[in-house]
């Protein structure tokens, strides 16, 4: 293959670590463009005060800071002070346990402090002011402009171009696909163009037609003039540096002053059209003028936390412009629209490194091995997610809420609600308590079913895991268990494939045979070429030429889209439907009676296209919650009268409604992954446990010859464990006192009576009965590999 020649715009320090990447991989054709001087350019990095906390709750985010920071400290644009992040209350105390966790899951080294030992690692802290602290001691202060610098001097010297002052103002495009770059000083030809355009990357992507959902906001940070504490100090920074998340303020020494950045303060957008130019920008253009008043609470929390900071002053500071997004992930990919054009946006000094090598192995090879990129795929988001107004409103709440403590089950609040099935005022009657999902409103449980609690003990979890949680949660599933439950199962993506290449097309595309009778539905998954699980999937065949997939999200539709033949059809329909999972013991007693076609001959794993009273609908029989019962489909106009009718007809069945809560608890019960939590891009079938859903004898797919090799090396495996108490994910999984893996999903089982954990560990330590612990906030909760599934192993349920 020929070497494609790339533009990267932009060189900050995603720009400067990709074109490192790039080269060093043998992409050499590569030229660097930007409108500033170079490597200060008068964007973000070149005013970063550099700090670099590498723990995240996002395993892929820890692991690309943890490659930024070894490859600056190679580059020696790093000074490894550590970092310290402190607790001044209760729940930051708890959360720093939770952080611990997270590090210790995602594999770097923590250790939590009292406050003596926090003040003996930063001397300026006041020990009576804190309740602990978490002291990480990789963590530490990046030199953007110099990692720039030394990224940049290695690309040259293998070939590639560096332009400054060049200023792009537009992209040209033949048939969907980038040709030519074209600046202020002539047009550059190039395959490829990743825009690394930092708070432009909006302006820069619109030439091509593309929406980039990302807000630029102003953040402060301000200067010290000397710190008592400080006196003297002639290397730039001993200290660690140091986050206290209680009061949104974090601080880097500077010589003999202190730097402070500060989240707490109004939030302050801009539109990335109104950045001055680096010709009319007074700094540079990514800095707004200091305002003094939105730092005021700062300074004061910083004086009573740093007692020595008593007698400075605040000498100098500025609003300084970054990116932020809808849910504080980078913007990763290749657009939709047009070929050739990329982005890696909103990315953050901690990260670029790692953002820089993700792009350079997407680009060269076709896929990222080193990091799953689901989380970060341009391409993840729903329709309304781009919303101008939607990316403003998130940004500036992201902005707000950076220290925030988030639990993982907080939906968003604003802007709410944003999309409702039919049967939305139905479970408003029923007064569901909503949690959001892709923007729908999705109920969590039921209050109306708080009579189902009597005469049931349901056990009530503690610390976190009781929040968005109501007992009433168990009584929903062990009703579901005992009778029959709806479910609203609109929030599920589905697909429609269909034309004349159908079916060759998902034969090419999932794992499973799909070329089966009209009404057979299959689970299959989507791999990437190099094996890795992209998406579960249902394929229903409902005709010929027709399929219904149910699938996870828009990087689903994403893929089908970049692989479709011109004579096969995509179309996402979720909007346009709406689903009711009906399931329990009774379900073919409630809804047998409401249509002509025999549920009894309609055998697991079939659909049918048929009637429910008057409404059309499709059904299939399966079920993610282990019990008989069906998918029925409708659209959207006939939905509420779908719920109606199968209410109408369940009452003499007692029938209720059960919420995700009910659902999660079954599901985990009948050991069924769900993509996202348990697995994603890293981890392949077989060590996932769903290697029944690869047919390796059915012809070539995407993945099937990187799989033969994976399937003879499992390492590690998705393991079920059993705990008396319910963890929430993303815990460190331990042998002993050696940390061995990490939770993905926990609930606690309602018809066992028992925690339910799933969990990554080595293969070794997979087999039943292992003991093992899990880290849960300041203890450890002993655990137990268990035979899965839990319940029903001989799904007698599911076939009855
Ligand atoms: C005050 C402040 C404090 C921060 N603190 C930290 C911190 O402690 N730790 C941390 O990890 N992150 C921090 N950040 C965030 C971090 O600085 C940025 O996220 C990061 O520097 C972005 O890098 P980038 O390469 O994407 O963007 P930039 O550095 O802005 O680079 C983008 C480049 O694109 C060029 N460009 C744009 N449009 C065009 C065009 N049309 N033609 C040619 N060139 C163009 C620009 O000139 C610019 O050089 C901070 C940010 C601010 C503002």
């Amino acid at each position: 293959m020929t070497v494609p020649s790339v533009v990267i715009i932009g060189a900050g320090v995603v720009g400067a670590a990709l074109a490192d990447e790039l080269s060093a991989r043998g992409w050499t054709d590569v030229t660097v463009v930007d409108q500033g001087d170079v490597p200060a350019t008068g964007g973000s990095s070149s005013h970063a005060p550099g700090l670099v906390f590498q723990i995240n709750g996002s395993k892929t985010m820890t692991e690309m800071a943890r490659y930024t920071v070894e490859k600056f400290v190679e580059l020696d644009s790093f000074h490894q002070v550590g970092g310290l992040e402190v607790a001044t209350t209760p729940k930051r105390l708890a959360e720093l346990h939770r952080r611990h966790g997270w590090a210790t899951a995602w594999g770097i080294e923590t250790h939590l402090l009292t406050p003596e030992e926090s003040a003996a690692r930063h001397s300026l802290l006041d020990a009576d002011k804190v309740l602990g602290g978490l002291y990480i001691p990789t963590d530490g202060l990046a030199k953007a402009v110099k990692a720039v610098d030394a990224q940049l001097t290695r690309a040259r010297e293998r070939g590639v171009r560096v332009l400054a002052r060049h200023e792009v103002l537009d992209i040209r495009t033949e048939g969907g696909k980038v040709v030519a770059v074209v600046t202020d000083q002539g047009e550059i030809a190039a395959d490829i163009v990743v825009c690394c355009a930092g708070i432009w990357g909006p302006r820069v992507a619109r030439m091509v037609g593309m929406n980039l959902p990302l807000t630029p906001l102003a953040h402060q940070l301000a200067w010290t003039g000397q710190v008592p504490g400080l006196a003297g100090q002639t290397v730039e920074c001993s200290r660690p540096i140091l986050r206290h998340q209680d009061a949104d303020l974090y601080f880097r020494e500077r010589f003999d002053t202190l730097g402070i950045g500060y989240y707490g303060h109004r939030p302050m957008p801009i539109s990335a059209d109104d950045i001055l130019s680096v010709d009319e920008a007074e700094v540079m253009p990514s800095v707004l003028t200091f305002t003094p008043d939105d730092f005021a609470e700062a300074w004061s929390d910083t004086q009573e936390l740093l007692p020595s900071t008593r007698s400075a002053k605040v000498e100098e500071g500025i609003n300084g412009l970054f990116s932020f997004t809808t849910d504080h992930l980078p913007l990763m990919g290749e657009s939709p629209e047009v070929k050739g054009f990329w982005v890696a946006e909103a990315v953050w000094v901690t990260h670029s490194a790692g953002v820089g090598r993700a792009m350079a192995e997407w680009l060269v090879d076709g896929h990222c091995t080193t990091f799953d990129l689901h989380e970060c795929d341009v391409n993840r988001f729903e329709p309304h997610q781009v919303a101008p107004d939607y990316v403003r409103a998130r940004g500036c709440q992201n902005y707000v809420e950076v220290y925030d403590i988030i639990h993982p089950l907080q939906p968003m609040r604003e802007p709410r609600p944003l999309r409702t099935s039919p049967f939305h005022p139905r479970q408003q009657e029923l007064c569901a308590a909503f949690l959001e999902a892709s923007g729908w409103e999705r109920p969590q449980w039921y209050a109306a079913n708080a009579p189902l609690l009597s005469g049931r003990e349901i056990p009530t979890p503690g610390d976190w895991a009781a929040r968005y949680w109501s007992p009433i949660v168990g009584a929903e599933a062990q009703a579901t268990r005992e009778g029959v439950a709806m479910y609203d199962m609109t929030a599920l993506k589905r697909l429609e494939v269909s034309g004349p290449g159908a079916v060759a097309f998902l034969q090419r595309l999932t794992t499973g045979d799909v070329d089966k009778s009209i009404g057979s539905v299959t689970y299959c998954l989507l791999l990437d070429h190099d094996g890795g699980i992209r998406s579960d999937v249902t394929v229903a065949r409902l005709g010929a030429q027709e399929f219904q997939v149910g699938a996870n999200g828009n990087l689903d539709l994403d893929w089908m889209e970049r692989h479709r033949p011109a004579d096969v059809f995509v179309r996402d329909i979720t909007p346009g439907t709406c689903c009711i999972g009906v399931w329990g013991p009774k379900a073919r007693d409630l809804v047998q009676p409401l249509t002509v076609t025999d549920l009894k001959a309609l055998r697991y794993f079939r659909g049918a296209r048929t009637h429910i009273g008057n409404v059309p609908v499709t059904m299939l029989r399966l079920s993610y919650v282990g019990e008989l019962g069906w998918e029925i489909y409708t659209t959207s106009d006939m939905g509420l009268k779908l719920w109606d009718t199968l209410w109408e007809a369940g009452r003499d069945h007692g029938v209720i409604a059960a919420g995700r809560g009910a659902f999660t608890s079954l599901r985990l019960e009948k050991g069924y992954r769900s993509f996202g939590t348990d697995m994603t891009f890293e981890h392949d079938p077989y060590e996932a446990g769903l290697g029944f859903a690869v047919k390796l004898d059915k012809g070539d797919f995407i993945g099937r010859e990187a799989l033969l090799a994976r399937k003879e090396s499992v390492t590690r495996r998705l393991t079920c464990l059993l705990t008396d108490e319910v963890v929430m994910g993303k815990e460190p999984v331990y042998d002993g006192e050696r940390p061995v893996g990490y939770v993905t999903s926990a609930a606690y089982g309602y018809t066992i009576g028992k925690g339910i954990a799933y969990a990554w560990l080595p293969a070794s330590l997979a087999d039943p009965g292992q003991a093992v612990q899990i880290g849960y906030f300041d203890r450890r909760v002993d655990a137990v590999v268990a035979e899965e599934p839990l319940f029903d192993p001989a799904m007698t349920r599911l076939r009855g």
